[in-house]
């Protein structure tokens, strides 16, 4: 039922793709000039004068081993953004073929969707913020190339329920895209394990959230390696620079770190959530697997400009659809939610 062949728009797959100095050679050399790069050096402490490796090997290798996945089967991306983008310019003619999302969800599946000129497709969530498997399924058509599902979703905080997933998996022979962002607070095993058995399966995670690493820009993405050769052809030849490679590696050294920082913000979450229960403002608080929470209360424009007028900024989700007076909080530091918590409770 999957064929890869027929999913990708025709200029891709009949695509010369651009080919870099550091791509076309790579036996062993120690003069280089070859990219037409200032061979004195860079005006900085650290050398930044040589082109980066346009395919990131050794952050590659070390991701593999972090997350058991072979290095051929991982794309990184500047940013989940540009993963994003490439699946567009990959799979989807614009003006003809469509995408499947399921809102209230994130906000760049569609923006990318609109930039590329690709239909998007709602299948809104239902109960408690689950997929609508069934409205899903009857939405796709002969154009439908990709369908996003968020798990733990942005900006709810649930997983998706695994078999509706796997549902979707099985019946769809288009590609599915599952955003795994806030998969290191997730208590639900993540789907990079599957990827031989569901060919049109591509998992999106990123360095941005749990990883600390958000001003780097580094987005991954798992998936076949029929389907990474694809996103290695249409990306931009240096698309992750050298400082980004260099502070990431070192970065993933730190696990133990992570891993603590991981625990004390579920910990802090699970304490904030308790509390919410104690204000009358507050109607529901809906359960996380990340590391924020959406919470339902009686007025929610009034509280973010109560929060920003005391220099606390956090997210009104109001206008998504399921989600009328809704703020979404992230976790903060003990102290930071310690001063929101003081703040709410001189609320009113
Ligand atoms: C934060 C977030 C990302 C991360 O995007 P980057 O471009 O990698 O920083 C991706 N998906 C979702 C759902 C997010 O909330």
């Amino acid at each position: 039922m999957f064929d890869l062949n027929t999913l990708v728009r025709d200029n891709i797959k009949t695509l010369k793709p651009y080919s870099s100095a550091r791509h076309e050679f790579t036996g062993k050399a120690s003069v280089f000039l070859d990219a037409n790069e200032n061979a004195y050096g860079s005006p900085l402490p650290e050398k930044f004068n040589r082109y980066p490796d346009p395919l990131q090997w050794q952050l590659k290798f070390q991701l593999a081993r972090i997350k058991g996945v072979p290095a051929e089967n991982i794309f990184v991306g500047n940013g989940s953004d540009e993963v994003i983008d490439l699946a567009y310019r990959i799979f989807c003619n614009p003006a003809k073929d469509n995408v499947i999302i399921c809102p209230p969800t994130y906000g760049m599946y569609e923006v990318s969707g609109d930039i590329n000129d690709v239909a998007i497709k709602k299948v809104n969530l239902i109960n408690n913020f689950q997929l609508d498997v069934e409205g899903i399924l009857a939405t796709v058509d002969a154009n439908t190339k990709l369908i996003f599902i968020c798990s733990p979703n942005n900006p709810t905080g649930n997983n998706m329920r695994r078999e509706d997933v796997e549902i979707i998996l099985n019946n769809f022979s288009g590609i599915v895209i599952i955003d795994e962002a806030y998969i290191n607070y997730s208590k639900q095993k993540t789907f990079i394990q599957e990827l031989i058995e569901y060919p049109n399966l591509v998992v999106m995670q990123t360095l941005s959230k749990a990883w600390g690493l958000a001003a780097l820009r580094l987005g991954l993405c798992y998936a076949s390696m029929d389907i990474i050769d694809l996103f290695n052809k249409v990306k931009p030849p240096y698309n992750i620079n050298d400082a980004s490679q260099q502070l990431a590696l070192e970065a993933l050294q730190n696990t133990e770190l992570v891993n603590e920082w991981i625990t004390a913000a579920v910990l802090q979450k699970e304490m904030l959530i308790k509390e919410m229960g104690n204000f009358t403002f507050v109607e529901t608080v809906y359960p996380s697997d990340a590391n924020f929470f959406l919470m339902k209360i009686n007025n929610a424009a009034d509280l973010y400009t109560y929060l920003s007028d005391h220099e606390v900024v956090v997210r009104n989700r109001s206008k998504e659809p399921g989600c009328e007076n809704c703020l979404r909080i992230t976790i903060g530091t003990p102290e930071e939610n310690q001063q929101l918590l003081n703040l709410l409770k001189s609320y009113k």
